[in-house]
């Protein structure tokens, strides 16, 4: 039975497509083979107001040759700053079909990712590959479960066709759903053009998605970057909180809304190591575990610079108001980082000395290479002993730190019950660790997706310790090596 596309849900209504043409281009998704459904994302689904059945049976859509009531398939073009290097870029594998109206009113944009050519390919395919996809659904839908800020992948579908690689790979599509798909780079590449009214058109539309108060501001552009500002300085901070090296922090790579986006060469630290760095193109660590905060802050300049013609008023003055705006982003980040430092110790009270208490157990965890995740999960169950674990391995410095830490719980007015329940929603059990996620791809890649299944159900609810999480807890076996990432084109 086929139903009307209007009995799915879809509420299309596009505003960025309104825009003037420099900042997007008409694209058309390319036909496929044999478009098949490989994973759908039901809870997000239902959150758009999209009616399961008849996703499922029309993988069409989820590569773009069946488009929804009031599509209007357009790429959107952006620069950025590669490793450093500035670039004029663009959706060159991505078609935004449109903006959904969810139930409770939300405007989320809907985009195929690896739909074919557009204006902005250059020399690529326009194509994905089906391993990266499913690699980007598991890792933001994990990101959500965590309570972090994310784009959303509602489904992939493979194609039947294949993608030339290093060798040939079967190709898919994600469809990624995103508060927006405004990048710092998207603010650069309208400065560049520096057509008449074009950078405040954008930031008159990216104001009212993610900064409506920033509109009656005395300067609409400074409020509009220090919402940023805030938003990234939360989002980044809750990053380093949970382990997680997004790999490729190009200003391209970090939206407006304060979303995580564009999932590459992201990964997640077993062992804690601020140097780590899992991508293979990154060979000087710019964009390192420990660097984020600091790369955040560069990107956030590159806006303030793109923002500044929109400013208004005396260039010197204009300056000055965006730099101290830049000036707040280390106290903020440092708010939000201390913040979720003490809710993973178990504290809900503030002492001057929590924030050498935290860094000191990093410091330790640092010299023992132990394992992220898994030393704050362990917190909860030491609060309730009462009392600091034998360890012989790191020659009773992890037994020491413990005393310290328990001497302060006992201060907290809640006692030892409300401190653990804190840890545990504040300490995940379950990340996706690189050997699982590997394990899960390989299996999808030979036909079987059971695996993959498993590990999303696990990760969407990551603060439980259950039956079924258990195997995922652990760090990878030994003999593993080192973790490498590669950009997922
Ligand atoms: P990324 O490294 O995924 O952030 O992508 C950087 C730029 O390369 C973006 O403009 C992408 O649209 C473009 N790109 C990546 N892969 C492809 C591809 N297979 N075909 C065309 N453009 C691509
Ligand atoms: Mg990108």
């Amino acid at each position: 039975m086929t139903r009307s596309l209007d009995e799915t849900g879809w509420r299309f209504d596009n505003t960025y497509a309104r825009l003037p043409e420099p900042l997007h281009a008409p694209a058309v998704p390319v036909a496929v083979r044999s478009p098949a459904v490989m994973v759908l994302n039901e809870p997000l689904a239902a959150e758009l107001g999209l009616e399961v059945e008849p996703l499922r049976n029309d993988a069409g859509v989820f590569v773009g040759m069946t488009l929804p009531p009031g599509a209007e398939p357009i790429a959107q073009a952006y620069a950025g700053h590669q490793f450093g290097h500035f670039t004029n870029l663009g959706d060159g594998r991505a078609i935004l079909i449109g903006e959904q109206i969810t139930p409770v009113g939300r405007r989320v944009d809907v985009q195929l990712k690896g739909a074919g050519r557009t204006r902005y390919s250059r020399g690529g395919d326009g194509r994905a590959a089906e391993g990266p996809m499913l690699r980007e659904f598991l890792i933001s839908e994990a990101m959500h479960g965590l309570g972090i800020p994310t784009t959303r992948s509602l489904a992939v579908a493979s194609t039947g066709e294949w993608v030339m690689r290093e060798s040939p790979l079967p190709g898919a599509v994600l469809t990624r759903v995103a508060a927006s798909h405004i990048r710092v780079g998207t603010f650069q590449f309208a400065a560049a053009v520096d057509a008449p009214g074009l950078l405040p058109a954008l930031l008159t539309h990216a104001i009212a998605r993610h900064a409506p108060e920033a509109a009656a501001a005395e300067a609409p552009a400074v409020a509009f970057l220090d919402r940023v500002v805030e938003v990234q300085a939360a989002l980044v901070a809750r990053w380093m909180l949970v382990g997680f090296v997004h790999g490729v922090m190009n200003t391209d790579n970090m939206a407006v809304s304060g979303e995580t986006i564009d999932y590459g060469p992201c990964a997640f630290l077993d062992v804690y190591d601020p140097a780590a760095v899992f991508s293979s193109i990154d060979q000087h660590g710019r964009y390192a575990y420990g660097n984020q905060p600091t790369i955040a802050l560069w990107n956030l300049t590159r806006l303030a610079e793109s923002l500044l013609p929109a400013v208004g008023g005396d260039e010197d003055a204009a300056i000055d108001a965006v730099r101290r705006v830049l000036a707040t982003f280390s106290d903020r980040y440092d708010r939000h980082h201390l913040a979720g430092a003490r809710a993973k110790l178990g504290l809900t009270t503030e002492d001057p000395d929590d924030r050498r208490l935290f860094g000191d157990l990093l410091g330790l965890m640092s010299d023992t290479a132990a394992d992220f995740t898994a030393t704050f999960a362990g917190l909860a169950a030491i609060a309730e002993s009462g009392k600091p674990p034998n360890d012989e391995h790191a020659d009773g410095r992890f037994s020491a730190w413990c005393g310290r830490w328990l001497q302060r719980l006992a201060r907290e007015p809640g006692g030892t019950t409300t401190a653990a329940a804190l840890m545990r929603r504040s300490n995940p059990v379950v990340i996706p660790r690189n050997h699982r996620v590997e394990e899960a791809l390989a299996a999808a890649a030979a036909g079987d997706l059971t695996v993959f299944e498993r590990l999303l159900a696990v990760l969407r609810d990551p603060f439980v310790e259950t039956p079924a999480n258990e195997p995922y807890r652990a760090g990878p076996p030994p003999g593993c090596g080192p973790y490498r990432t590669f950009c997922g084109t």
